[in-house]
């Protein structure tokens, strides 16, 4: 196998200004790429017909059929274009893919279910590594376990494992990808019963940086498992993920609340005091939305897995917070309440989230929201509350590399956008509001990293965790190769 990588600035030496580098040292069929560190990496005929002899799945370079599909992300901010895309058929294609990648220095992203908040999935010269194609569930009913492909969808977990009454715990929009998910930690309607999807991990199968597959469970390489459970993509490409299952009755009750933002102050303390208060059965999102005649509404998204007589004490008590416009709650499936927020993130459009954990949900927190909204309308953001604690805080925040076990809630500044154009003026807003309400927050969920956070607040997220972190990352990928993430430096 040819290796020929060449610094940027030795490279600027050779080039000229009619004559764009990659042309300038193609070889017929090579084509250039780009390392970690920016540097300028040419990948020859002879390189890329070694891997597609060794790789099962679909190999893509720009400019191919379906290349332009492949490289799209959830986020349409993020417009990348990899050198390479590996459409992975299983398990050894992954390996394949990351003895590639180091062999040649490239960039990798690592793609599951293509919901990176920030865009990791995809990188620009680099080597996308793509698992979409490897999708999969596997329930064992007696065991109440799952063991799911990392290119599955949310929704096909839900309703594969609901299919016997089962479930364990996933995020709330049914399109987001069970991979990045759990790594990172998992917050979902029935997480306040069940804890994070994380805590619900029991097993992995790894590709590690240096292309072995290794399995990692409570017997074998336990500190592995450990570090996967909340430490997000940062010690090699989960192939296989084991989940412990729960009987869940597919039929509870929840839905959407909407009451219209008058005595915003009030209404919002009362949530705030309602979903503190909760049983581990009651699950309630906040979220402050536009409504279509230019106002703003309070959108509750309730789940509640509890008996009849609990949820309608609930029930009851929330509906008196407001005079709601909007009343969904009813007895529902939960694969149809983990449905029912999907069309409001769709694919393609432009977003910048910024988020932080509470411990609690206090006046002053809820009255800074509501205070920027007055001071800076904006027609289509969006500011709320995702719902924490319960069985998720009665993990000891050192029994996984999740730290923030304390929080009973996040807060999001979450802005949208079609129009290239309104990318600036959204943005700003974001920013703003989030320098309105971060000085509240006490670190962040690492899921919804920005693409301007820095290293120093994933740092503070992990915690005590992090030197423990520093020393995995060291362990089983010592040269960072996957860095496209809340990166943990080994360094
Ligand atoms: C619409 C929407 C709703 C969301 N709702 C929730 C929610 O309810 N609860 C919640 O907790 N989070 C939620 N999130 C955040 C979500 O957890 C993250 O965006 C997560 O990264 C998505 O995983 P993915 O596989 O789809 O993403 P991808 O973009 O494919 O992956 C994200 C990152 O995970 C890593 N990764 C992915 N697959 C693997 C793998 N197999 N092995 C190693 N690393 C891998 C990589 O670092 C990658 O950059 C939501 C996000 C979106 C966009």
């Amino acid at each position: 196998m040819k290796r020929r990588t060449f610094c940027a600035s030795a490279f600027s030496m050779l080039a000229t200004a009619s004559m764009p580098w990659s042309r300038a040292l193609a070889t017929p069929g090579s084509i250039p790429a780009l390392g970690p560190d920016g540097q300028h990496v040419m990948l020859t005929s002879a390189d890329l017909a070694d891997l597609r002899g060794r790789f099962k799945g679909t190999l893509l370079l720009r400019g191919q059929d379906g290349y332009d599909a492949a490289r799209r992300i959830w986020n349409g901010a993020f417009d990348r274009k990899p050198a390479l895309i590996a459409l992975c058929a299983g398990a050894k294609d992954v390996a394949t893919a990351v003895e590639f990648a180091r062999a040649h220095d490239l960039l990798v992203a690592v793609r599951g279910g293509g919901h990176s908040l920030s865009g990791q999935s995809v990188c620009e010269g680099g080597l996308m590594i793509d698992l979409s194609r490897m999708k999969g569930v596997q329930v064992d009913v007696a065991r109440k376990r799952a063991r799911v492909l990392p290119g599955t969808l949310l929704g096909q977990f839900d309703r594969e494992s609901q299919a016997h009454g089962l479930a364990t715990t996933a995020g709330t929009v049914s399109h987001t990808g069970v991979a990045g998910l759990t790594l990172g930690g998992g917050f979902g309607r029935i997480g306040r019963k069940y804890g994070l999807a994380c805590d619900n991990l029991i097993g992995a199968e790894v590709v590690t940086a240096d292309g072995r597959r290794i399995t990692a469970s409570t017997t074998e390489n336990e500190d592995l498992l450990w570090g996967l459970r909340g430490g997000g993509g940062n010690f090699g490409v989960v192939t296989t993920f084991e989940y412990q299952l729960h009987d869940v009755n597919p039929m509870m009750h929840g839905g959407p609340l909407v009451f219209p933002l008058v005595k915003a102050r009030e209404l919002l303390r009362a949530y705030a005091e309602i979903s503190s208060e909760a049983s581990d059965d009651l699950y309630i999102d906040a979220m402050i939305v536009p409504t279509p005649d230019g106002q703003r509404a309070l959108a509750l998204d309730v789940c509640h897995i509890g008996p009849p007589a609990a949820v309608e004490r609930d029930f009851a008590q929330l509906r008196k917070i407001g005079t709601p416009v909007q009343d969904g709650l009813r007895a529902a499936k939960y694969v149809d309440l983990q449905c029912s927020a999907d069309a409001n993130y769709p694919a393609g459009r432009k977003y910048y989230i910024k988020s932080g954990f509470v411990q609690t949900l206090d006046a002053r927190t809820t009255d800074a929201v509501i205070d920027y909204l007055e001071s800076a309308p904006m027609p289509s953001g969006v500011m709320g509350f995702v719902h924490h604690g319960g069985a998720i805080s009665r993990v000891k925040p050192t029994a996984t590399a999740f730290w923030h076990r304390d929080a009973s809630h996040s807060v999001m500044v979450i802005g949208f956008w079609d129009d290239p154009a309104a990318t600036a003026e959204n943005a700003r807003w974001v920013r703003n509001g989030w320098r309105a309400v971060e000085p509240l927050t006490d670190g962040f969920y690492v899921n919804e990293i920005a693409a301007d956070d820095d290293q120093r607040r994933v740092r503070a997220t992990y915690g005590d965790n992090y030197k423990r972190l520093v020393s995995l990352k060291k362990k089983f990928d010592p040269t960072n190769l996957f860095r496209m993430n809340a990166n943990i430096t080994p360094a």
